[in-house]
């Protein structure tokens, strides 16, 4: 039987809502026959997700399960599942039911209209904090000021994918993975539906703030060199500043035998200055430098441990 609709979701302790997942999934996916499935990845979960999700591939031929060696984070296991689908077109969905599975069938009807890509779009986030939210906000217009390419503002990773853009996304191999960047950089027709983000279904947030961040500054140094930029400027200034300082210091001495400025002060302040702008520099060139390192080792992006239910 061929696939024409492939739903992949992450799991990291989700044994609260992967029933309930199911079952939702299900009532929407019903419509397409036996033309769907399900992909569980189970990434590197301490609770009894796996166990439930073992559970539900038994009863259900649909579900299919990658479980990962260990926890490779939310982005690894979207490509793990990218990797493992065979359907003509991919949808992208969170586990804890924020995303609304309701909303899968009309981005299918964007698809059907020639649409490559439909971003899920949230117009309203229920039960975040408000400084969560606020840098969540200004992160995402942030990203889109400094990039070239054009990424979708607050869009997470509910969207459905063609076949075309999901084979393009496989062949991005790169570490530190951005995903709602690259899909936005391949290109092809993207649209986007709105919904209203609900509060998670139960369970607490798997990305508590410092993955985030760490998210965050994936998105800004693999789609910008602008951290580059900005030091150039800084230092482009100080150097201005510094050597405007000097000529004053120069010519307001030049009369008199006493320096206006004690020359001990002068040179503290211009070292400290210095000395700062400096290691600003040399740390955003590491922050590129350990990418590169990396990129170049030769590790993958995941290890499967098993898969059930694909052929
Ligand atoms: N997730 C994952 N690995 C991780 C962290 C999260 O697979 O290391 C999954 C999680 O199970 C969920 C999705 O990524 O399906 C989004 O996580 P969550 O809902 O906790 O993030 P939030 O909505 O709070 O940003
Ligand atoms: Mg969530």
């Amino acid at each position: 039987m061929s696939t024409f609709i492939s739903v992949i979701v992450p799991l990291y302790n989700e044994e609260l809502v992967i029933h309930e997942l199911y079952k939702k999934l299900t009532a929407v996916l019903h419509r397409y026959k036996d033309e769907y499935e399900i992909i569980l990845i189970n990434d590197g979960s301490r609770d009894k997700t796996l166990q439930l999700a073992k559970q539900l591939c038994f009863q259900d031929k649909k579900v299919k399960l990658i479980n990962f060696s260990r926890n490779f984070g939310h982005q690894a296991a979207l490509t793990a599942g990218m990797d493992k689908t065979s359907g003509r077109v991919v949808v992208t969905i969170d586990a804890d039911l924020q995303d609304p599975p309701e909303i899968i069938p009309e981005m299918v009807k964007q698809w059907g209209e020639g649409y490559q890509v439909v971003h899920g779009v949230r117009k309203k986030r229920k039960g975040e904090g408000i400084f969560r939210h606020a840098a969540i906000f200004l992160f995402y217009r942030f990203l889109r000021k400094t990039t070239h390419i054009d990424i979708t503002v607050d869009s997470g990773d509910f969207r459905l994918m063609d076949r075309r853009v999901v084979d393009e996304l496989k062949k991005m191999r790169e570490k530190n993975r951005y995903i709602r960047g690259m899909v936005s950089w391949v290109g092809f027709r993207q649209t986007e539906v709105e919904y209203v983000r609900e509060k998670r279904f139960a369970g607490k947030t798997k990305y508590p703030f410092r993955k985030l961040v760490k998210l965050a500054i994936d998105g800004i140094l693999s789609f910008s060199s602008f951290p580059l930029k900005i030091s150039l400027a800084i230092g482009y200034f100080c150097s201005l500043v510094s050597l405007l300082i000097i000529l004053y210091a120069v010519i307001s001495n030049y009369p008199y035998p006493e320096p206006t400025i004690p020359g001990w002060i002068f040179v503290f302040l211009i070292v400290l200055f210095l000395g700062g702008i400096q290691l600003i520099t040399i740390g955003i060139l590491g922050q590129y430098i350990g990418r590169i390192y990396e990129q170049t080792n030769e590790r993958p992006i995941y290890i499967m441990e098993e898969h059930i239910n694909f052929e």
